[in-house]
C-alpha cells in the first residue's frame, strides 16, 4: 500500500497553506526531480547494508511515473512554486540553521531487519527524537517523513536543497552480511571528495558525539559515501549507521526508547557543536626548528588553519627562512625569549628585558614583524621567577606588551611522548571548554608528526591564531 499523502515538518512553524502547496507539489512532481541521475554505487563493504534499494525505488518510480500521467493535464508549475515558497521560508529564518534529518527508508521500502524489527521504523523513532532536542536547542528543523511512507532518495534531496538547509543527516542502521552476529557499532559516511562543503566536520561530529553519549563500539568515520543523499545535496551532510540489527543484542537496545535518546542526544549534539564550536587557538613555543616547523607548517596550510609561534631569538637568527614563512603564511608571532635559559631569564627584570628586546629586535629584523604578544619560558609563574614575575609582568604590561599562559596541552616536552600519547593529552586537557590555548612545540617530532590527526581530533573546534584583542588566557599570580 503506497501511502500518497506527504507531510512535511517545518519545525513548528509550518502554515497551513504552505502545508497543502507542498502536499500537491509532492503528489505530482516526485519524478520530474533533477537529481534522477543519481547512481547507488555499492560500497563494498561485507558490513554494509546499502542504506539506498535500487530494486524497491526502480518499482516505486514507475508506480509515481503512471500516477503522474493521470494528474499531468492540470498540474500547476508546482515544482518551482515549491522552490519559490522555500526561498520565502528561508528568507524569514535566515538567522536560525535548518536542519533535516532524514529518517532513511519507509514504506514498501523496509531497509535492514533485525529480530521482529524493520529498520525504517528505528530509523523514523531515532529521528522524531532528535528533532525535539534540536528544536529545544533553537533549531529549526524538517523531516522528509514523519510517518510509515515511501520516499524516493531524489525526493529528499530536492527538499533538502530547495529549502536551503543548512545541514542534511541520514539517520539508518546497518546489518552484518557475514555470519558473524557479534558485529556492532556506529560508523558514518560523508562525501569526501567534495571541498565546498564541510562534510568532513559535521560527520566527524555527529560521529564523535553519538559514540560519547551511547557507549557504542566505535567503527569507521567513511570519507568514501557516494550515496545520492550525501552527494547530491548542497549542504554539509552526512549517514550516520547507529547500529547492528544483525546483532540480537544492539538490535534490542536499538529499540529501546532509552537508548534511542542516547542516540539522539548525539547526533543533536554533534549538530550543535557543528554550528557552535569553541575557539582553539593552536601555538607553538620555542622554535623555529630546521625541519619540524617546517612539517607543520605544510600541514596547517594544508588544513587551511592558522597558528600562533612564540619564537625563540637564537634560531630566528639560525632559520631565518623558516621564521620568514611563518609571518608570509598568515600565522601570529609573538616573542618566547632571545635564549631558553630561566636562570638568566628571571634573575632580574633588568636581565628579563636584555633578553626580550634581544629577541625582539631580531624577530623584527627578519621578518618585518613587530611582535605585541609573548609568552613566557615556563609560563608566567613558574619554579624559577617565584620573586621577580610580579615585576616582570609589571614592566612588561606598562610597555604595552600582552602575555598569553595556556589552558590546555600537549604536553609534548614532558618524557618524551609518541604521537598517540600526545593526541590523547590534548583531548584530555581541552576539558569542553569554549576557549582553549594548546600548547605545543615545534621543535618535537612526534608534534610535527601528528599535528595533521591533532587538527582532525577536534571538529569541535574552530582553529584561529592569538591576537591582542582576545582576553588573554593566564596563570594565577602568587599572592
Ligand atoms: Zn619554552
Amino acid at each position: 500500500m503506497i501511502t500518497k499523502e506527504k507531510k512535511f515538518s517545518k519545525g513548528n512553524r509550518g502554515k497551513k497553506s504552505q502545508r497543502d502547496q507542498r502536499n500537491w507539489f509532492q503528489h505530482i512532481s516526485v519524478i520530474l526531480l533533477s537529481c534522477a541521475a543519481c547512481i547507488f554505487s555499492c560500497v563494498a563493504m561485507v558490513s554494509m547494508a546499502a542504506p539506498e534499494n535500487p530494486e524497491i525505488e526502480a518499482m516505486m518510480r514507475e508506480k509515481k511515473a503512471k500516477e503522474q500521467e493521470a494528474v499531468s493535464d492540470s498540474a500547476p508549475d508546482s515544482a518551482s512554486s515549491a522552490v519559490a515558497e522555500a526561498a520565502v521560508v528561508k528568507e524569514e529564518e535566515s538567522s536560525v540553521p535548518l536542519i533535516v534529518i532524514d529518517p532513511g527508508h519507509g514504506g514498501e521500502d523496509d531497509g535492514c531487519l533485525g529480530d521482529g524489527v524493520f529498520e525504517k521504523d528505528i530509523n523514523l523513532q531515532i529521528a522524531l527524537l532528535v528533532k525535539t532536542r534540536l528544536e529545544e536547542k533553537g533549531f529549526r528543523v524538517m523531516l522528509p517523513r514523519e510517518t510509515d511512507e515511501y520516499l524516493a532518495k531524489e525526493e529528499r534531496v530536492e527538499l533538502a536543497n530547495s529549502y536551503q538547509a543548512d545541514a542534511y543527516i541520514s539517520i539508518h542502521q546497518n546489518t552484518y552480511e557475514g555470519s558473524d552476529k557479534s558485529v556492532s557499532g556506529i560508523e558514518t559516511w560523508y562525501d569526501g571528495t567534495d571541498n565546498t562543503r564541510d562534510n568532513q566536520r559535521l560527520a566527524s561530529l555527529i560521529h564523535k558525539e553519538t559514540i560519547k553519549s551511547t557507549g557504542a563500539n566505535e567503527r569507521e568515520l567513511w570519507p568514501i559515501a557516494d550515496f545520492c543523499v550525501t552527494g547530491k545535496t548542497l549542504m554539509p551532510a552526512c549517514l550516520i549507521e547507529t547500529g547492528f540489527l544483525s546483532n540480537p543484542e544492539e538490535c534490542r537496545k536499538l529499540s529501546d526508547k532509552e537508548y534511542q535518546n542516547k542516540i539522539a542526544e548525539g547526533i543533536a549534539q554533534g549538530i550543535d557543536l557543528y554550528f557552535h564550536p569553541g575557539t582553539m587557538y593552536l601555538t607553538f613555543d620555542d622554535g623555529p626548528s630546521e625541519e619540524y616547523t617546517e612539517q607543520i607548517l605544510d600541514v596547517l596550510k594544508e588544513k587551511d588553519v592558522k597558528a600562533t609561534f612564540f619564537l625563540i631569538g637564537e634560531y630566528v637568527e639560525k632559520y631565518p627562512q623558516v621564521a620568514k614563512r611563518i609571518a608570509d603564511e598568515g600565522h601570529t608571532i609573538g616573542i618566547h625569549c632571545y635564549r631558553h635559559d630561566y636562570g638568566v631569564l628571571y634573575e632580574s627584570v633588568e636581565s628579563y628585558l636584555e633578553d626580550f628586546w634581544k629577541a625582539y629586535d631580531t624577530v623584527f629584523a627578519i621578518t618585518g614583524v613587530k611582535a605585541e604578544m609573548f609568552r613566557f619560558p615556563g609560563g608566567s609563574v613558574n619554579a624559577y621567577n617565584k620573586d621577580t614575575c610580579a615585576d616582570i609582568i609589571k614592566e612588561m604590561t606598562a610597555q604595552g606588551f600582552i602575555y598569553f599562559d595556556w589552558n590546555a596541552s600537549l604536553e609534548d616536552t614532558v618524557k618524551n611522548p609518541d604521537t598517540s600519547k600526545i593526541l590523547a593529552n590534548a583531548a584530555a586537557s581541552t576539558l569542553n571548554r569554549k576557549k582553549v590555548v594548546m600548547l605545543a612545540h615545534d621543535r618535537v617530532e612526534n608534534t610535527a608528526l601528528c599535528i595533521g590527526d591533532l587538527i582532525d581530533q577536534f571538529p569541535e573546534y574552530e582553529m584561529k591564531p592569538l591576537n591582542t584583542r582576545i582576553e588573554p588566557v593566564r596563570f594565577r599570580l602568587p599572592e
